[in-house]
């Protein structure tokens, strides 16, 4: 299989697919390594994890580079790196200490005479399916605490950014005990992994995501989803409007705008509408595409490049709909690579696609509202609420909107806060996922499974007991 250099648009790279029996070999193994790894403890399990963290961090020149050339970002590829030892470090601290945690004791139970032991142990064998947006944070954001747990794993990123794995097969054979490794291609390959494994967590498209749901249901395993957004910020006339300018672009336009998280739909008071427009115009034409010097700049192209050609399509909808551009507004092909300049769309309405489908680009669709309840229903009007966003005139007033909107988490004076707080417990609504949080420490205590010995106190019954005529 062959993948393309976002920046030239080549098929510069080829990897191998991993086919049926690669898959079901390298879960067999996994499965016997994980005897071992659970029966290990946390302590030692949290020292593993912490060496694996020491070698990415030795190796992640070479991590970051091919990641570099997989996403066409630096800045933001060494981001990934140093989140993946983030990660590890976080999990090796916190692990033992919420398995420390863990009720031990015998409980008495509300029949009489027994009494219950709850234990834990982990589900075998992990999988994990991961997009292409953030290629190495999303590999193993569930991986890393699920291996902390106690599981295996087993992690199939996208095939449209493969090039990071070379070099992390690389790290893992430092680490020959930790019980991880990688399989490679596109859907079909995802659809064995869930046959092999025991949890299957997803990160990816709505669309892909109730596919990957139907194959878990057959498999009767659990699926944590963490799909699409249309994610909504509302500015509150108390708000300054050159400060909301800032923080409405860079939590729409960050990474191209291709974030699950990043801000999509922007819904502003009448009263300061005309100077945070002009002022949004103004810092949108400021950023710069990272062509031809992709050492400079602010945007890179897209990764995926029919990326662009869908974002194309909603902006044309939107105008032919009657929706005014301020700024962008159209797809560049640039020595091979696709991209797009923040585009800020003014006079759209719902009707357009723009304000319902996910955009995953640097487009910022903008409604002015009179009345804060007008604005809370349309925030709210939304197939998806995986995260949404309030900037007002004070954290106070920001919380009494938040607390209204339907979503995950609700970033409050501030955008897209889910990419910087990996410890805020939250479950996304609607289309926009399905299972317990990834953050917080149920990121962790979600593979385990509670296995309970019940322990008889009294006298066993004899058959007698169960013997008719006795009333
Ligand atoms: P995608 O759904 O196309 O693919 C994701 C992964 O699923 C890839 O590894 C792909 O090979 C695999 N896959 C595709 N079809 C499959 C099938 N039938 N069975 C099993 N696996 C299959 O997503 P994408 O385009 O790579 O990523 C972008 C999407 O991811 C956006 O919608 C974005 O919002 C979402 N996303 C969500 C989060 C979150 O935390 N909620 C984070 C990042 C990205």
């Amino acid at each position: 299989m062959k993948a393309a250099n976002p920046r030239t648009g080549e098929l510069d790279y080829e990897f191998p697919v991993s086919s049926r029996e690669d898959i079901a070999s390298e879960a067999a193994r996994l499965r016997t390594a994980q005897v071992d790894w659970e029966a290990m403890g946390p302590a030692a399990r949290a020292a593993v994890l912490s060496k694996f963290a020491d070698a990415v961090e030795v190796h992640a020149p070479v991590i970051a580079e091919a990641l570099t050339i997989d996403t066409a970002r630096i800045a933001v590829a060494w981001i990934e790196v140093d989140g993946l030892v983030r990660n590890l470090r976080k999990w090796a601290a916190r692990g033992p200490d919420l398995f420390a945690g863990l009720p031990s004791e015998p409980e008495p139970s509300a029949a009489p005479g027994f009494d219950i032991v709850p234990r834990f142990d982990a589900y075998p064998l992990f999988g994990a399916i991961a997009p292409w947006n953030f290629p190495v944070i999303l590999s193993h954001i569930d991986a890393v605490p699920a291996l902390m747990a106690g599981c295996a794993a087993l992690v199939k990123p996208s095939e449209v950014t493969p090039r990071f794995v070379e070099p992390m097969r690389a790290v893992l054979a430092q680490v020959p005990e930790l019980p991880l490794a990688y399989v490679m291609g596109g859907p079909e390959v995802g659809q064995a992994l869930i046959e092999e494994v025991d949890y299957a967590c997803f990160t990816g498209s709505t669309g892909t995501g109730r596919k990957v749901a139907e194959a878990a249901a057959r498999q009767l395993i659990p699926a944590n989803l963490e799909l699409g957004g249309k994610d909504p910020m509302i500015i509150t006339a108390n708000a300054d409007p050159e400060w909301a300018a800032s923080i409405a672009l860079r939590s729409s336009i960050v990474a191209t705008g291709q974030a699950c998280q990043s801000i999509e739909r922007i819904c502003v008071a009448r009263a300061i509408a005309e100077p945070f427009l002009d002022a949004l115009v103004k810092e949108a034409k400021a950023v710069e595409i990272t062509y031809p010097d992709p050492q400079s700049g602010h945007i890179g192209p897209f990764i995926f490049p029919p990326q662009g050609a869908k974002v194309q399509a909603q902006i044309d909808d939107a105008v032919a709909k009657g929706a005014r551009v301020l700024s962008g507004g159209t797809v560049e092909q640039l020595g091979g690579g696709t991209y797009l300049r923040p585009t800020i769309i003014a006079d759209v309405t719902d009707a357009m696609v723009v304000m319902n489908e996910e955009t995953f680009g640097p487009v910022l669709p903008v409604t002015i509202f009179d009345e804060i309840d007008d604005a809370v229903n349309q925030a709210n009007d939304s197939e998806y609420g995986l995260s949404a966003a309030v900037l007002a005139g004070s954290l106070e007033e920001a919380a009494q909107v938040g607390t209204r909107l339907q979503a995950g988490a609700i970033s409050l004076q501030d955008g897209a806060l889910t990419s910087m707080v990996s410890d805020a417990t939250n479950e996304s609504r609607k289309s926009s996922g399905l299972g317990p949080s990834r953050m917080g420490d149920s990121g962790m205590l979600r593979f385990l499974r509670r296995q309970s010995l019940i322990r008889q106190t009294a006298n066993a019954l004899p058959i007698a007991a169960y013997a008719e005529g006795q009333r």
